[in-house]
């Protein structure tokens, strides 16, 4: 059996979803939407969890289920999510053929958008087709764009289905089946500040410090599954004064725990080494 997408209600789809705003915690208006749209395409049941209040959202993550009818079948559910980054609020969608872009003040809302619009339409076309299908659970997440927040709050005992696909992703061709884990990485190193043309001596530069354990570490590529680097420093007020506070901001990426571990503590065992090394006084 062969079911074509209806493009235009899709398109319609899409546009409804991404010019009803949902920046994070915002997602009050698009969570009582959906709850509308997937009911009215027959759910079985339509619940909203209690992570709102831990996350801050003017809305819990969804969790909507269709029974199907063919309960011997394994069923399945599908996860997207429903905020969008900022500026996100008073989205316009403007389309030129099959290109759809924001009015220009805003983001579009593609991501996660346009995976709810895709399920929205699978459902549609399953319930008007009257195809045959097992149980299919869909999950809203909130918050997803500062930490996936929704999810990390979310009651996975109330899911029925034992996997599912995340639709959430550039591309209409692959599949992502691994993601590395990452430790963000913040270091504050101290020194004592002073005025470097008077009384250099009694300074330490926390500049010079980082610097120098920045070029014991290595960074980039460190093996085929890990990453590291260091993406922002910030510190000093003047060409004349020693700084004596720098912090520095940076991230190791591995798909395995224990390499994370490993390679993270490394960094901090650095920079500790050099600042115990130091020969001028007490850095921190
Ligand atoms: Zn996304």
């Amino acid at each position: 059996m062969t079911v074509q997408i209806n493009r235009e209600r899709l398109a319609a789809t899409f546009t409804e979803l991404c010019e009803i705003s949902s920046p994070s915690r915002k997602e009050g208006a698009i969570a009582a939407h959906l709850k509308k749209s997937f009911a009215a395409l027959g759910a079985d049941s339509v619940y909203e969890d209690d992570s709102a209040s831990r996350t801050g959202s003017e809305s819990g993550n969804l969790i909507v289920r269709f029974a199907g009818n063919q309960p011997e079948r394994e069923g399945l559910f599908f996860s997207c999510h429903m905020d969008t980054v900022e500026p996100g609020m008073g989205v316009r969608v403007v389309r030129t053929g099959d290109i759809f872009t924001s009015a220009g003040e805003t983001v579009l809302g593609g991501d996660d958008k346009t995976g709810i619009a895709a399920v929205l339409e699978l459902l549609a076309l399953l319930k008007e087709n009257r195809i045959p299908h097992p149980k299919i659970e869909v999950v809203v997440t909130t918050c997803e764009e500062i930490g996936l927040l929704g999810a990390k709050h979310l009651d996975y005992k109330k899911l029925e289905t034992p996997y599912g696909y995340a639709l959430d992703s550039t591309g209409i061709n692959h599949v992502v089946i691994g993601a590395p884990a990452a430790n963000k990485i913040m270091i504050e190193l101290k020194g004592v500040a002073a005025h470097a043309g008077l009384c250099p001596e009694a300074g330490i530069n926390a500049l010079a410090l980082t610097v120098q354990a920045l070029a014991g570490i290595r960074l980039g590529r460190l093996d085929d599954e890990s990453t590291c680097n260091f993406g922002i420093i910030q510190g000093g007020v003047a060409t004349n004064i020693v700084p004596d506070k720098v912090v520095l901001r940076g991230e190791v990426r591995s798909h395995s725990q224990e390499k994370l571990t490993r390679y993270t503590d490394e960094i901090f065992a650095a920079f500790q080494s050099t600042v115990d090394n130091w020969q001028g006084g007490p850095a921190t």
